[in-house]
């Protein structure tokens, strides 16, 4: 499953980050999701709470935000934006395009509580 797979490795780069802060303990992870990389936003919610439940990251919360994706219609040269993988040309209506980019997936931010609040 594509967002079982995409969901691991966010905890993997999480997991990575948070061995520099071993006193930390991280409370949102914030990712950045191309709409090109064809997740599905409620699946890799699921996906992700299934995957940290149990472990140091239970509790974990995932904020996701699909950004939109660059193409270049194949048959009129028309670049135009979009945000689902139907979307048709708007200037010629044609299904066939490349993508410019928009595959990507980048954690954006981490909020973290540093254990110094409140002890
Ligand atoms: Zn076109």
């Amino acid at each position: 499953m594509h967002e079982l797979s995409i969901a691991q490795s966010i905890l993997e780069i999480v997991e990575t980050e948070m061995k520099s802060r071993p006193k930390a303990r991280v409370m949102v992870v914030g990712v950045r999701i191309g709409a090109m990389a064809a997740v599905d936003a409620e699946s890799l919610r699921f996906g992700f709470d299934a995957s940290v439940k149990g472990t140091e990251f239970d509790g974990l919360k995932l904020e996701l935000r699909i950004t939109e994706a660059e193409r270049q219609c194949l048959m009129c040269d028309h670049r135009y934006m979009m945000l689902a993988l139907e979307s048709n040309c708007p200037e010629c209506g044609s299904h066939d395009a490349i993508p410019l980019g928009g595959d990507e997936l980048d954690i954006e931010y981490l909020e973290v509580d540093d254990g110094k609040a409140g002890d």
